[in-house]
């Protein structure tokens, strides 16, 4: 606890002096997130600032975490996306079948 600070912030803080000093005077910490891809992203918060668990990577927008052993797992696809690309596979599926079928048929018909 930086209580002498503390005292002296409450103290000058009724001007714009008082705050630019109080500016210039906040510790800011900088803290460490990895992503699943191994990025480290180091933003600052202010000391006194709530430090998240997790931070998005701004070079892939995974979720890192504090632990570089153990990052966040990337977001996993919404199962109802995962439903639909796999119908949209199975429909090209059966075009390219039908095409395949097609073509088949015209060679054997040569
Ligand atoms: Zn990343």
């Amino acid at each position: 606890m930086a209580g002498g600070n503390a005292i002296r912030g409450s103290r000058v803080g009724a001007g714009p002096m008082g705050e630019a000093e109080r500016g210039e005077a906040a510790p800011r910490t900088r803290i460490s997130y990895w992503c699943a891809n191994k990025h480290e992203t180091r933003p600052t918060f202010a000391h006194d600032a709530a430090i998240p668990d997790t931070w998005d990577c701004p070079r892939c927008g995974y979720p890192a975490g504090r632990d570089r052993e153990d990052t966040p797992a990337p977001p996993k696809t919404e199962p109802y996306k995962t439903h639909l690309a796999y119908v949209r596979e199975r429909r090209n599926d059966a075009d390219g079948e039908t095409i395949l079928q097609e073509a088949l048929a015209k060679l054997r018909g040569q």
